[in-house]
């Protein structure tokens, strides 16, 4: 390792360690909420959903942080390359059996690290606060289902970018830049079609006050909208949700059908919220952005490989099976540095969203009902601690969007 591969791997590693003790110095001390809250929430409130939060908070940053510690301690001792040695000599030196069975090493110990957190905060928490309605075989269902479609997905991945490595040692992060702006988009088209019905059923939504909704938003924002659907979420919890999706022809609004029981303005605020990020193209806006983030990382990645081993990255053929939990820990931690940048684009457009669903709607009232309703139902931090915010939230808070709608209210 060079020199300055030492000094860039130790400042990511102190910025993560900073931003992660910070992290969890404001879940433990969040500080007051601003005292207009109490115009809409009760303080038992405020302080309920705190409390949940906090937990749903500690239970992620201690999985990440033990993941990063695993691989840290396999890139920094010399593990990571005696396994990588250790699996060669297992396939009589064969490269691509090696390779896979040690992605599959590294793929499970992670797995089997972040398991307890996420057992503890998808299954026991959300029992512990009323919301899980699933029961533990139907949990260990999805886990296993969703964990084997990762597994196949990213051993893929991993597959081709080795092979790109063989082939253009030094340009390989380019054609996976390329190779992976493509797929991102066939993701986001085939995402609804293929993925999201194996775990939940989706139906047209055709009756209720729901249907005539839709065509007077639609037809006020100039739009042909054809896929409103409702989707069985309450299989696993009693929160309620909306969401927008798909590309081109797979385009589609998803209402969890607990949304349903709300009062029909405010589930006419959320599909205009939806209707909004249709019409302003925000899906397409952030596959751009993903795309241009995709290339910086893999090119940032390779300059850092290059550094870090320069003698295994000089060699003929395929990077050494162990630069793999390298290249983890590496995209582990600028991802994670990299959330105030992917967030602080994400809370843009929801509030460009909010703003153009209120002009929709014309009713800011029924906006501020919905928030107020949410947060109270799906234990929201209604004003979290601003680093927090800047760090880990792809939404504006609660109060955030309520002064929004007041202010919008103010104008009208
Ligand atoms: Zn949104």
């Amino acid at each position: 390792m060079t020199a300055r591969a030492g000094i860039i791997w130790t400042l990511l590693l102190i910025v993560a360690g900073f931003f992660s003790l910070a992290f969890i110095f404001y879940t433990l001390f969040p500080g007051q909420v601003p005292a207009n809250a109490w115009q809409y929430f009760t303080p038992g409130e405020v302080e309920r959903a705190r409390r949940y939060q906090q937990i749903m908070r500690l239970a992620g940053i201690l999985a990440f942080l033990a993941q990063t510690a695993l691989l840290v301690w396999l890139v920094s001792s010399t593990r990571a390359a005696a396994w990588s040695d250790g699996v060669l000599r297992l396939t009589g030196g064969r490269y691509y059996p090696a390779l896979i069975i040690y992605f599959i090493l590294v793929w499970l110990l992670l797995k089997i690290i972040g398991l307890p957190f996420n057992f503890y905060s998808s299954f026991i928490v959300q029992h512990q606060w009323g919301f899980s309605t699933q029961s533990l075989a139907s949990w260990w269902l999805d886990y296993l289902k969703g964990s084997a479609l990762d597994l196949v997905l990213s051993g893929a991945g991993v597959i081709l970018l080795f092979l790109a490595t063989g082939r253009w040692p030094h340009t390989w992060w380019a054609a996976a830049g390329l190779f992976l702006s493509g797929w991102l988009f066939v993701a986001t088209f085939l995402w609804p079609l293929v993925v999201a019905p194996l775990f939940n059923r989706f139906q047209p939504v055709t009756e209720g006050p729901v249907p005539t909704i839709v065509t007077r938003l639609a037809d006020r924002a100039g739009l042909k909208i054809d896929q409103i659907l409702v989707m069985d979420a309450s299989r696993r919890t009693t929160k309620a949700n909306a969401y927008f999706t798909g590309l081109g022809a797979t385009k589609r609004i998803v209402l969890y059908d607990t949304l349903l029981a709300y009062p029909p303005d405010e589930i006419e605020a959320v599909v205009a919220h939806e209707i909004a990020h249709w019409q302003r193209g925000h899906i397409t806006r952030g596959l751009l952005w993903g795309i241009l983030a995709n290339f910086l990382l893999l090119g940032l990645l390779y300059a850092v490989l290059k550094l870090t081993f320069t003698y295994e990255i000089a060699r003929p053929g395929p990077y050494p099976p162990h630069l793999l939990v390298a290249m983890l820990l590496f995209l582990q931690l600028v991802s994670f540095l990299g959330q105030p940048v992917q967030n602080v684009i994400s809370r843009r457009y929801e509030t460009e969203a909010d703003r153009v669903a209120l002009e929709l709607i014309g009713n800011p009232r029924a906006m501020i009902n919905l928030q107020v309703d949410l947060a109270r139902k799906n234990l929201g931090d209604i004003a979290p601690p601003p680093f927090i915010e800047w760090l880990t939230s792809s939404h504006p808070s609660a109060l955030a969007r309520i002064q929004a709608a007041e202010a919008y209210s103010r104008g009208q």
